[in-house]
């Protein structure tokens, strides 16, 4: 229980923010998200550098206080740095959240290279696997995702936007 720093070290503050569910989908964590980007610690104090997802997604205000209060708990001060460029991608979001997410039901993002397709790979549906799936709206429940309905199993889902 000896430690050689006087504060917790940076991988320390990375490790309590894996402890952090993203707000809107709690089966993956905000570093997972990618929306967690860089993490500074000097002098007691942590500065956290995140990238929100859409700004369509009203979670922002509370990943930040969650950020925050992660980083008090360890007993550092908390900075938390809001950086809008590069925007955040899909593309940053960990493979094993990705899995995660459709296992959870909801169709994870392609890579953003596909977008420029003429005719974009299918989304699986992740009930049942079928590629013979439906875009429905490309508003679902949050502006983060879209519905679609699978032609196999008729059912509904979810599917994350890639950006
Ligand atoms: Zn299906």
């Amino acid at each position: 229980m000896v430690s050689p720093a006087p504060w917790p070290s940076a991988e320390a503050v990375w490790a309590a923010l894996e402890g952090i569910p993203d707000p809107e989908i709690p089966v993956v964590n905000v570093v997972e998200m990618g929306i967690v980007r860089e993490v500074q610690v000097h002098e007691g104090r942590a500065t956290i550098t995140m990238t929100p997802t859409f700004s369509g997604c009203p979670a922002l205000h509370t990943i930040r206080e969650s950020l925050e209060h992660a980083v008090r708990k360890l007993g550092l001060e908390a900075e938390v740095r809001t950086v809008l460029s590069p925007p955040w991608s899909t593309d940053w979001i960990s493979p094993e959240a990705k899995q995660r997410l459709e296992r959870y039901g909801i169709a994870p993002p392609k890579p953003v290279g596909d977008l420029i397709q003429l005719e974009p790979s299918p989304t699986r549906c992740p009930r049942c696997g079928s590629l013979d799936t439906t875009l429905k709206n490309s508003f679902g429940s949050t502006l983060c995702k879209s519905i679609y309905v699978c032609n196999t199993c008729h059912e509904p889902f979810e599917g994350f936007k890639a950006v």
